[in-house]
């Protein structure tokens, strides 16, 4: 029992990595594609505020790629997700999976500047991705859709996108693909809520629907 203790002990107070490694790319809303890559690599101790997350304190995530770790699920790709998150997404994905979900494809980690506001051009902040912290789930069944509705709720069927416009990713079809579609009571997006406190970019209030999307808030 004590060496059990000393073994979680251990566990929790383990050191951080030495070094801080990642790539990353800048969105240019001019050329409509991402631009400026580089590899950065500093020692740990030496990462800024803006490098962890918003919830660092809770989670520990980070920009960093030592900080992330590789989930595999039987019937799904393998992804990259901040450590804190990965035993409750490998979870998620599981119950989506036996309640009848296909997932072709995931992507999770990726490190880019894709949000907040332009400067010459060019995005300024991170979002969930850069942390480990959003999944991107079937993309080509689940497309981003801009200017919608402010506050419309999230859509039930592909008619209630009428008025928006599809940025990245196919045609949300859930009529016609429900497996692999996110839907508000689907079992993906019901899997993500209930293990991992998740929710879904289709729930968002601006002018966007991320359908492919979840992350701690949806955006
Ligand atoms: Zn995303």
């Amino acid at each position: 029992m004590l060496q059990l203790l000393a073994t979680v002990l251990a566990l929790t107070a383990a050191p951080p990595p030495a070094t801080c490694t990642y790539d990353i790319w800048t969105w240019s809303v001019v050329a409509h594609r991402a631009v400026d890559h580089r590899h950065v690599s500093k020692p740990y101790s030496e990462i800024t505020a803006e490098e962890k997350a918003s919830d660092w304190s809770a989670t520990g995530c980070t920009i960093c790629r030592e900080d992330q770790e590789t989930v595999a699920v039987a019937g799904t790709p393998s992804v990259l997700v901040c450590r804190h998150f990965a035993p409750q997404i490998r979870q998620a994905l599981q119950a989506a999976v036996e309640a009848g979900a296909r997932i072709d494809k995931l992507v999770g980690y990726r490190v880019g500047r894709s949000g907040g506001p332009i400067v010459n051009g060019k995005r300024t902040q991170y979002g969930w991705h850069a942390f480990g912290e959003a999944l991107d789930i079937n993309p080509d069944a689940n497309g981003l859709y801009g200017h919608c509705a402010r506050k419309a709720p999230a859509p039930r069927t592909s008619a209630e996108l009428a008025g928006c416009q599809r940025r990245i990713g196919g045609a949300w079809r859930p009529e016609d693909q429900p497996a692999r579609s996110l839907t508000a009571d689907g079992a993906i997006v019901a899997a993500f809520r209930r293990l991992v406190d998740w929710r879904w970019g289709g729930e968002r209030t601006d002018t966007t629907k991320d359908l492919m999307h979840v992350s701690p808030d949806g955006y």
